[in-house]
């Protein structure tokens, strides 16, 4: 049996054609069913769902063989124990700084000030700001983001932006993209070894169905 974590939502969503074109169908669906281990067409493999900051974890520990995961949540597991063949291009979308809209972010950076910055990504964020030399204050929150800077309780988010609807929505604007993120195929080391026989299909299945179609 091959376990494969997914998180619903994007990533669940656009997992679904690649499996498809490979003839694997998810035979319930997750926003109608409250079932946590989701059966497919094929008696050797199900899909287990997880929050979406698990994925790593439950590859890194076996509670899954193969899984589907946003780099935003790799780089903040650190990636360790997983191995990451490919690069799905899917769920694509970046790491912002975001800000009140009459927030001076470039003036506050220029004069050197700390800033107080509300962040699911800590590392990410940490990083960023260490690299760029600005002394940030993290306060870890874990969703609603924009909500921060609207209570006063930060000066700017790091969060995820795809269309850029919720940062307009709530009188954000992004002042830094920080980096693009798409979703990887992770895999535990020790299945890759012990199940090579099931795996390795099943890894081709997601480098063909990545693949950009051949042009004549
Ligand atoms: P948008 O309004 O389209 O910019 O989307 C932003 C909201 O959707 C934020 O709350 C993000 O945390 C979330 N979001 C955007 N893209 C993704 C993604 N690829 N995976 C998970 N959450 C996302």
């Amino acid at each position: 049996m091959i376990t494969l974590a997914l998180s619903k939502g994007r990533i669940f969503d656009e997992t679904l054609p690649m499996l498809a074109a490979a003839g694997i169908e998810v035979l319930e669906d997750p926003d109608k069913s409250r079932k946590l281990i989701l059966p497919t067409n094929r008696a050797d493999l199900r899909v287990v769902l997880v929050r979406a900051s698990d994925v790593p974890t439950y590859v890194e520990y076996g509670g899954a063989d193969i899984g589907v995961a946003g780099k935003d949540s790799l780089i903040e597991h650190g990636g360790h124990g997983l191995y990451q063949p490919l690069d799905l291009q899917i769920a694509k979308c970046r790491v912002s700084v975001a800000v009140p809209r009459d927030f001076d972010y470039a003036h506050a950076v220029r004069q050197g000030a700390r800033l107080r910055v509300a962040t699911k990504y800590t590392h990410i964020a940490r990083e960023f700001f260490a690299r760029k030399g600005v002394h940030v204050d993290l306060v870890k929150l874990y969703g609603s983001m924009e909500l921060a800077p609207l209570t006063g309780m930060a000066d700017a988010i790091v969060d995820l932006v795809s269309t850029g609807n919720t940062l307009r929505a709530n009188n954000l604007v992004e002042v830094e993209h920080i980096m693009d993120i798409s979703s990887q195929l992770i895999v535990n080391q020790a299945a890759l070894r012990l199940k090579q026989a099931a795996m390795r299909p099943l890894i081709d299945t997601f480098a063909a169905a990545t693949a950009p179609v051949a042009t004549v």
